[in-house]
């Protein structure tokens, strides 16, 4: 078994798409900074890496390189499960925390729930989602991820090494 950790932040901006868990939720501000600032894809992604430690996310995907702005956060979501499965592992589940003020995420977390769960390939009920507003933190304009990932070892890592001795 490997555990993995991931945290994530981003700053609310005016007049931009906003994604959470690869999924476009109407909101008057969108979240800035890297690539789509999909805030939750990029703890999940974090959690991955942490878990077989690769490199973490802004290593692999630079943000400061041109080719990531406004890019699709699936396509690093997707390069950290592949590091995952050539490490001889598959997630078991994952728990997740956002925080933020707005918008209410009760309506669409079986959305996001559901579409975690197909991107990591595993069932709904290994996805946990929470979300609570952010008080006495003074995080108002600012929307935060904390996410948990457990992963599990493959059948055929364990025979591989046990063929290896
Ligand atoms: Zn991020």
């Amino acid at each position: 078994m490997r555990i993995g950790y991931g945290f994530d932040s981003h700053e609310f901006q005016p007049g931009i798409p906003l994604r959470i868990g690869g999924i476009a939720l109407a909101h008057d501000h969108g979240l800035g900074g890297h690539s789509d600032g999909d805030v939750l894809l990029h703890a999940i992604t974090d959690a991955l890496l942490g878990a077989v430690a690769a490199p973490d996310i802004g290593a692999l995907f630079p943000p400061s390189d041109p080719k990531w702005k406004g890019a699709d956060s699936v396509v690093f979501l997707r390069e950290a499960l592949k590091r995952v499965r050539d490490a001889g592992y598959a997630v078991a589940n994952i728990d997740a925390r956002l925080i933020l003020a707005a918008p209410k995420i009760g309506p669409h977390a079986g959305a996001i729930r559901r579409r975690v769960a197909q991107l990591l390939d595993i069932d709904l009920n290994c996805v946990g989602l929470k979300a609570k507003t952010p008080e006495g933190l003074n995080t108002e304009n600012t929307a935060i991820a904390h996410v948990v990932v457990l992963l599990a070892e493959t059948k055929t890592a364990r025979r591989r090494k046990k063929i290896r001795g």
